[in-house]
């Protein structure tokens, strides 16, 4: 008698543990599925950073940035926690460009993205429609007519229309400035932000004079890649931080604007 109480006991100690195990196991069915917003606080603050993710474009290439994210431990198998690993190009999705991107000496004298002003990468900055026929030349930046005293100016594009920062394969029509349209800009207006709706903020054919007339002084930051669908021209305060990197000549960035 004694021995099959005893057998009992153990079969419901069994079970009970059984019990725990499932319970723990069990997924959380009720926790409903995140979403990622565009808008905050009632429309007044617009996140113009494209969330990084293997379907965007990647400079010169056809199958976007890939894998982004690894987990190199996980709950799933058994770790405490999820843990994982990044690895994507610095100028991935939207980013901002350091002197040292196009200038050696600069690159050796050490001005990365951190010795970036962030009284420039902050304040108020005007949002502007191109003329969606043509890269930005120098005749095209005169007609916008940028009131002097404005510092920062993001410049929306064909691309946004084209939706190209959607698109997983890099597309080398994109529009960008041209370097007399850089060069008109460092010259007659006070901008020290510039920002762009694409990849680069200069022109497929125009890539290296352009970059440099920009980051020639080392007092005008480039942040190329935002995101300004659904957005009316205007001016906004804008916010960009980007990761604090040593070495980096460019590094992702959140920017938003807040109307
Ligand atoms: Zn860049």
């Amino acid at each position: 008698m004694a021995r099959t109480m005893r057998r009992v006991q153990i079969l419901l100690l069994l079970q009970l543990c059984k019990w725990v195990i499932t319970l723990e196991a069990r997924p959380l069915a009720d926790v409903p599925i995140a979403v990622t917003r565009e808008f905050y606080g009632n429309g007044r603050i617009f996140d113009i950073t494209h969330r990084i993710n293997p379907e965007m474009p990647s400079w010169d290439s056809k199958n976007g940035v890939g894998q982004v994210v690894k987990l190199v431990a996980s709950m799933k198998n058994g770790s405490n926690d999820n843990l994982s690993e990044m690895k994507f190009s610095s100028h991935t999705g939207t980013h901002v460009d350091a002197p040292s991107h196009f200038f050696e000496e600069y690159y050796e004298a050490g001005y990365d993205t951190s010795t970036l002003d962030m009284k420039t990468l902050n304040g108020p900055a005007l949002l502007v429609d191109v003329p969606r026929n043509s890269n930005i030349t120098a005749e095209v930046v005169k007609s916008l007519k940028i009131p002097k005293g404005i510092h920062r100016v993001l410049f929306r594009t064909l691309n946004t229309d084209r939706k190209l920062m959607f698109k997983k394969e890099f597309d080398s029509s994109y529009v960008g400035f041209l370097s007399d349209g850089a060069k008109w800009l460092v010259q007659n207006t006070d901008i020290k932000l510039v920002g762009l709706d694409y990849l680069s903020v200069a022109a497929y054919t125009d890539l290296v004079q352009t970059h440099r007339v920009l980051l020639k002084s080392r007092e005008i930051v480039i942040v190329e890649g935002l995101k300004l669908d659904d957005i009316k021209p205007g001016l906004y305060d804008l916010h960009c931080l980007p990761m604090r990197v040593l070495g980096a000549e460019g590094t992702p960035t959140r920017c938003i604007l807040m109307g």
